[in-house]
């Protein structure tokens, strides 16, 4: 039997994460016994045919995950918007014998795959006709299949929570305005900050939340006022006097006034600059924001999706429908690609004729709870509570290791539970300062600068109350009449947080609303897909990953990595998939010795085929006998010469850091709904005690009392961890070669 054969191509605007996805096609695909070409230059290379159209091995998508852009290349094409032009591209097709297609771009690429797909036939007709090609092929191959992946930095598609770049998009705009920020606090002057997105708001609202900006345009929610210009003017100076040093306004390319009048960047300085009597300066932030590494979510979006992308084309019949490979509640699956690109058209049509609601609605339902959350947070000062409204006194706390976006969580739940009317309290150093009475009261300015700092302001510590710690606990409570508590980290937090609740029998001062919100880089928290914090450190890992590759590239080397995350393997398996690793150790897993040999066998066989480079990520409680030092030892024991070996133990870098785009917006949607719930919850006879996380994409609440139930306390993690499906894909991923090749070789 022939083998399958199948292309895949970049189009439109290049989006990084593409590489990831191109590889992932590549490998699975390969894995899958297809045969497998690239077509350079996007829809252009199918029509100019010839080596634009090229066989891919197994290593010709090795070493391409760090890379930005896509190796592939990308094109616009006119010739492909003719039918003639997509004639000659089938004819290429054909007589290479490929009949199915993988497509990564925006909606005008996708469309034009389909447009290709169900003209197929009648193109084959035509070349048949002119004797272009035989009867037979075309009989062979009389069906186009076609899989559409989305590569934006706009994260402009509907039906897909996430399109693969715009995470890292977002990464290189928070760096751009996390600097101005610093410049423009110094100088105490106001910034415009321009960034993509035509008809998408995305990027503009997201860096708008996670860097703490004071006033955002975007194209689905123009200002409602005529005289908006004042309104922000006016914004921006209440902000500088009630002590902030910077001021900062982020738009979208596609900014407009209520009439549909495209707002440029120059005509805000301008008028900002008569208003505020200063200069002002505008940074217009254009491709930087699509170039350099892929974040590692994008790294790790683009393999998922990729591996699904492969599988379902392969696995497609005539009559399907074609689909798009979507993320859709922290999970790859597909949707229908025709409904998402004229629901993704309706955004941009109801935005032209005004009907701003409507494409807002489009957008969904997070994009317009994050435009709520923003809304209250940009503004520069409290709302005084209202007349006879009950004044709550709420406090916050951080408890267990300082993950980055505590800060960020914790100016969020200040600030909204100020506007509210109430008074928050901040608890200094966790559990052991509500036990020795260190809070303070926290004003609208003191967490200013916090949206973008690492570290806890706080202050955080691991104590876990036991005996007569409960009294003084109890003490400080009814001493500020602590009517809520919200505590912002890991699990001794969580466990702690447990302890109050079932000591409420004992202790009528723990009857108050108390909310855990997770935050650890471990990311090994009950009800949450992610833990606030992971998504930075694992950036951290990769960017290291990245340098000490870029380090080895002379020798034949093998390099074990150790990374944190304690009895969870969160952190080693998501960063060996983003980096390329060839084996993860999970302590989930744990490490037998004879998988050890085979890993050997693994790499020298790598080696011998002319790899020069190995990486194992090892979790830092794998194995409590096979160390990270006793796993170099064995390896470089056992290498017969091919290879050397090196550790690289991370450490606390992980821990540390300016907190990632995701980590900022998380920390922020979190605490918004914790506020929330406190508030709620102490109008209640019997106030709940529960714990937040972000559950098939939305944000979910658990009671205390489920956590006996859901986590496995003594390898303090969850029972059920989702990322662990995750793990054929890895293993696929990092194999030398497709499996059914390799006993040929060993
Ligand atoms: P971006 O979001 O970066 O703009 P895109 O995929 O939407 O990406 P387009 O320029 O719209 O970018 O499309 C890329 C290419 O896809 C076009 O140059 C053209 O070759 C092909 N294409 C787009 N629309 C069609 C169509 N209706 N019919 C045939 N081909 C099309």
């Amino acid at each position: 039997m022939t083998k399958r054969r199948l292309a895949i191509l970049t189009s439109g605007g290049d989006a990084p994460g593409m590489n990831a996805a191109v590889r992932s096609v590549v490998r699975t695909a390969l894995e899958r016994g297809a045969q497998v070409f690239a077509i350079y230059e996007g829809y252009q290379g199918m029509v100019d045919g010839g080596d634009r159209i090229r066989e891919m091995n197994w290593d010709s998508v090795g070493g391409i995950l760090s890379l930005g852009g896509t190796i592939i290349g990308t094109a616009r094409s006119d010739d492909f918007r003719t039918r003639e032009g997509r004639r000659i591209a089938a004819r290429n097709l054909i007589e290479r014998e490929i009949d199915s297609l993988v497509v990564i771009g925006g909606d005008g690429s996708l469309t034009g795959a389909d447009v290709f797909r169900q003209e197929w036939p009648s193109l084959l007709q035509e070349l048949v006709e002119r004797v272009e090609i035989s009867a037979a092929a075309a009989e062979r191959h009389a069906n186009l299949f076609i899989v559409g992946l989305v590569g934006s930095i706009d994260n402009d598609m509907h039906g897909t929570s996430m399109t693969i770049g715009a995470d890292t998009a977002l990464h290189r705009i928070t760096e751009a305005i996390d600097a101005i920020a610093s410049t423009a606090a110094s100088h105490q002057r106001a910034f415009v900050v321009k960034v993509m997105g035509r008809n998408c708001g995305y990027l503009a609202l997201m860096a708008a939340l996670a860097t703490g900006a004071e006033w955002v345009l975007i194209p689905e929610n123009p200002p409602p006022w005529d005289n908006w210009e004042d309104k922000m003017a006016a914004d921006l100076q209440r902000g500088r006097k009630a002590g902030r040093r910077d001021s900062i306004v982020v738009m979208a390319e596609g900014a407009r006034d209520k009439y549909g009048n495209v707002i440029g960047s120059s005509y805000v300085q301008k008028f900002l600059e008569e208003k505020l009597g200063e200069e002002v300066r505008t940074t217009v932030l254009g491709h930087v924001q699509r170039g350099g590494a892929p974040s590692a979510f994008d790294r790790n979006l683009g393999t998922e999706m990729g591996y699904l992308a492969a599988e379902t084309v392969l696995a497609a019949h005539p009559e399907d429908e074609p689909q798009m490979i979507a993320m859709r509640g922290n999970r790859i699956t597909t949707a229908p690609l025709m409904k998402c690109v004229e629901q993704t058209r309706a955004i941009a049509a109801a935005i032209d004729e005004h009907a701003y609601e409507r494409a807002l609605d489009l957008r969904g339902a997070s994009f317009k709870e994050t435009l709520r959350t923003l809304r209250t947070l940009l503004r520069s000062l409290p709302h005084p509570p209202a007349p006879g409204q009950k004044q709550l006194r709420l406090a916050v706390m951080n408890c267990g290791a300082p993950a980055p976006g505590m800060n960020t969580a914790v100016r969020a739940a200040v600030r909204l539970g100020l506007d509210r009317g109430h008074v928050m309290l901040g608890i200094a150093n966790g559990f052991k300062g509500l036990i020795e009475d260190q809070n303070q009261e926290m004003d609208w300015m003191s967490v200013s600068g916090w949206a973008s700092k690492g570290g806890s302001g706080l202050g955080t510590s691991r104590e876990i109350p036991s005996g007569r710690d409960f009294y003084a606990i109890a003490r400080t409570i009814e001493k500020h009449n602590i009517q809520g508590l919200l505590m912002i980290g890991g699990f001794s937090g969580y466990q702690s947080c447990h302890q109050l609740f079932l000591e409420r029998e004992n202790y009528p001062a723990f009857n108050i609303p108390i909310i855990c919100l997770p935050a650890s880089i471990n990311n090994n928290l009950p009800g949450s897909d992610l833990s606030i914090g992971a998504d930075t450190a694992l950036n951290t890992i990769v960017e290291a990953v990245d340098k000490v590759k870029q380090a080895a590239v002379a020798q034949r080397r093998c390099y074990i990595v150790e990374v944190m995350g304690r009895k969870c393997g969160y952190l080693a398996l998501m960063s060996g998939l983003a980096s390329g690793a060839e084996r993860v150790y999970l302590h989930e897993e744990g490490i037998r010795l004879h998988e050890l040999v085979d890993d050997v066998e693994q790499l020298r066989l790598g080696f011998k085929l002319g790899k020069r480079l190995g990486l194992m990520i090892r979790n830092e409680d794998a194995h409590e006998v096979y160390s990270t030092n006793v796993l170099c030892a064995i390896f470089e024991a056992e290498s017969n010469g091919l290879f050397e070996v090196r550790q690289t133990i991370l450490g606390h870098v992980q821990q540390g850091g300016d907190p990632s785009p995701f980590d900022r917006i998380q920390a922020t949607r979190f605490a918004a709904r914790c506020i929330e719930f406190l508030i709620e919850q102490a109008q209640q006879p019997e106030p709940a005690g529960a714990f937040i996380g972000l559950e098939a994409g939305g944000i979910a609440l658990h009671s205390l009392e489920e956590i006996p139930k859901m986590v496995d306390k003594d390898n303090q993690r969850p029972k059920q961890q989702w990322w662990l499906d995750l793990r054929p894909i890895a293993k696929l991923m990092s194999q030398p070669m497709p499996s059914g090749q390799m006993n040929n070789e060993q």
